[in-house]
């Protein structure tokens, strides 16, 4: 039997929602889809430089499992350079410690207002999307 996956930990959901090929005319991209844990896996140990070891404690998971995500990560990254493909960050089995939102009047991320009535810190709009769902 399978074993069932446990939910991978997360800090906050990307900035964008994925990243587009340029130079190709004509042409729709086949996109290359990456899950959260993967994002986040390239995210700890190439953007914040973590050893695997930390990667694996932040994320709350074995270190096996993070090699595994890592290498599946990057292959997938490797794909979509090569063949000049679209990479959508999509999917995959997170949880954040915060609820986080992003503002649609002036951009502004932010987490946790910890207030039933939901507004942007910054601009005060009441018209915020919540993110933590956002890449299912
Ligand atoms: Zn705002």
């Amino acid at each position: 039997m399978p074993r069932k996956k446990r939910a991978r930990k997360m800090l906050m959901p990307p900035t964008i929602k994925g990243l587009s090929v340029t130079g190709v005319r004509g042409r729709k991209s086949n996109q290359m889809f990456l899950l959260l844990e993967e994002y986040e896996a390239i995210r700890l140990l190439d953007y914040c430089m973590l050893n695997q070891e930390q990667a694996a404690v932040l994320m709350e998971i074995s270190r096996p499992t993070l090699t595994r995500i890592y290498e599946e990560a990057r292959r997938k990254v490797a794909t979509a350079f090569v063949e000049g493909r679209d990479i959508v960050f999509r999917g995959g089995k997170v949880k954040f410690e915060e609820n986080w939102y992003s503002c649609n009047n002036c951009k502004a991320r932010f987490s946790d207002p910890g207030k039933a009535d939901i507004h942007c810190p910054e601009c005060k709009s009441q018209d915020v999307e919540f993110l933590n769902d956002s890449f299912t």
